[in-house]
């Protein structure tokens, strides 16, 4: 195609969205583009033929049909809190960007079913307050929840503190509506809890990082709100003791778990450096620190006793004695009121954004059997110790996700390190004792040398075949996930985060 042609397409196909979505939402202009092209790690950006903001499913579909049409790419967008260079569009690739935010309504609420069908561009703490609303719950939280948008939550099968008790996003979805790549829409919006006739869609688009299709709306189960609970910080005497001390309080409270976060003293130590106003959980070091919240919905368990204790509180300070005397925990502190519990969630969430601000750092989303992390973690520390890092590790050690950065030791220059000697023994070591080298962060740009060195070639046989069936053009956010070359001009990137 001469230049001419290509622009007079262009121009075409922007008056062709214009006329659909109205032209205030289609953006070009550069200013007004610019902050949908860089993604929070700001390490990927790029460029657009435009930025689409539709508000209707029968939009997006529009919109889907004319890029299609055009063999132009399509990028759908939610809070661009990824991590992996998924939600922006790659320069390989002519592309319009598909934002969801103004498909942010809440379509219904029902109580009764304790469910909720909400549209993509839904952030999702604005979940979290409508169904609290309603004294229900709406279980998955992070550090980006007041960004992230439910349809990014989908696409990434977005995980948080909360999997140990509810499972992923995957888990709490029970249905999607999704624009298929060749304009097409699926409607499975029923909140049907069983539904066993044929392959379920929703779990193919579901952790598709928008390369199946674009999920404009879902149907989530809720949970009920939670009356009472109780949030600690432990200093475990191991990694092996922390997993006795979250089978015990499992055991003890009926599976009344919500979180369970690895929080190594490096960890504290970073955070606290970077946001000097944080307050120290403990008073001594904690090498294997754990800050855990266990609650529940049970009127029995918020009780209070006849010294005037709350039940679930003196039952988990009970075992806290216990697993003292056994030598498991070697000190403790619970939260005393709720802007405590808050001091305690702030200074989790705010891990990533502190390793950011101390400087160059790699990050590993990584998961590995329980019973592993203790092995992957003691020899890992050692190697890269050795080799000049240091690790800032932080976890959900509570369903196996670690979160494994390194950065330069004090002294040591980044740009001197042998970072991938180091990423080479991670992936050899979580190869060796089953792990994966993506828990929730999705695969986007930034892991898709790792996803042709590490998935079983059959799985990614399987998958390029689904993609091929359903996206026979690769229109639907091509160089993303799969590493596969659909078209000539699409190679395998490689890792830059
Ligand atoms: P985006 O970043 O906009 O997009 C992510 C991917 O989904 C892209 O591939 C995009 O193309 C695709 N996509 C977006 N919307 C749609 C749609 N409607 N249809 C189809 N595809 C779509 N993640 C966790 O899992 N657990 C954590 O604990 C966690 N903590 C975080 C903490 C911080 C401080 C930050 C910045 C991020 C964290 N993340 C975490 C990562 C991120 O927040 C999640 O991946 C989130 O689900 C992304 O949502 P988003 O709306 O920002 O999606």
């Amino acid at each position: 195609m001469t230049a001419e042609n290509s622009f007079a397409e262009t121009d075409n196909l922007l008056d062709a969205m214009a006329s659909v979505v109205g032209e205030a939402n289609v953006l070009t202009d550069p200013g007004h583009t610019a902050d949908y092209l860089v993604d929070w790690t700001r390490v990927y950006s790029s460029s657009a033929l435009a930025v689409v903001t539709p508000k209707t499913t029968a939009e997006v579909a529009e919109i889907v049909k004319l890029c299609g049409s055009r063999n132009i790419a399509v990028v759908p967008q939610g809070g661009r809190t990824g991590l992996c260079g998924g939600g922006v569009p790659v320069a390989e690739h002519r592309s319009v960007v598909v934002s969801l935010k103004r498909m942010n309504a809440i379509r219904s609420l029902e109580p009764a079913s304790r469910t909720v069908v909400a549209e993509a561009g839904v952030v999702l703490e604005v979940l979290h307050e409508a169904a609290l609303e309603h004294g229900l719950v709406f279980p998955l939280v992070f550090g980006a929840k007041g960004s992230c948008t439910i349809g990014g939550n989908l696409s990434t099968n977005a995980g948080g503190s909360n999997v140990v008790r509810y499972g992923n996003t995957r888990e709490l979805c029970l249905g999607v509506e999704a624009v298929m790549p060749d304009g097409s829409v699926i409607n499975a919006l029923t909140g049907l809890r069983k539904d066993n006739t044929g392959y379920d869609l929703k779990d193919l688009l579901i952790g598709a990082e928008g390369t199946l299709g674009l999920i404009t709306a879902a149907v989530f189960q809720l949970f009920p709100a939670p009356i009472v609970r109780t949030t600690a910080f432990l200093s475990a005497a191991s990694l092996e003791a922390a997993l006795e001390i979250l089978n015990r309080l499992q055991d003890q409270t009926g599976g009344g778990v919500e979180a369970f976060e690895y929080m190594p003293q490096p960890a504290v130590d970073v955070i606290c450096k970077a946001f000097p106003e944080t307050r120290r959980p403990l008073e001594g070091a904690a090498a294997t620190g754990i800050l855990v919240e266990v609650t529940s919905s049970r009127p029995h368990d918020a009780e209070e006793m006849e010294d005037g204790s709350i039940r679930l509180e003196t039952e988990v300070l009970e075992l806290m004695g216990d697993l003292m005397e056994k030598g498991l925990v070697l000190d403790a502190m619970l939260a005393q009121s709720d802007q405590q519990r808050a001091g305690l969630w702030k200074m989790r969430e705010s891990i990533l954004e502190a390793i950011t601000r101390s400087g160059p750092s790699f990050h590993l989303d990584i998961s590995l059997p329980l019973a592993q992390i203790a092995p992957f973690v003691e020899e890992m520390d050692r190697e890269v110790a050795r080799l000049g890092f240091q690790p800032l590790t932080v976890g959900h050690l509570g369903d196996g996700n670690l979160h494994y950065a390194l950065s330069a030791a004090e002294g040591r220059d980044w740009d001197q390190l042998p970072l991938e000697t180091a990423k080479e023994q991670a992936y050899a070591l979580l190869r060796k004792l089953k792990g994966s080298f993506s828990a929730e962060h999705g695969i986007g740009q930034s892991k898709l040398s790792v996803m042709s060195e590490l998935k079983e070639p059959s799985q990614l046989t399987v998958m390029r075949t689904i993609k091929r069936a359903l996206d026979p053009k690769n229109i639907m956010n091509p160089g993303k996930l799969l590493p596969l070359m659909l078209s000539d001009n699409e190679t395998p990137r490689p890792a830059r985060h």
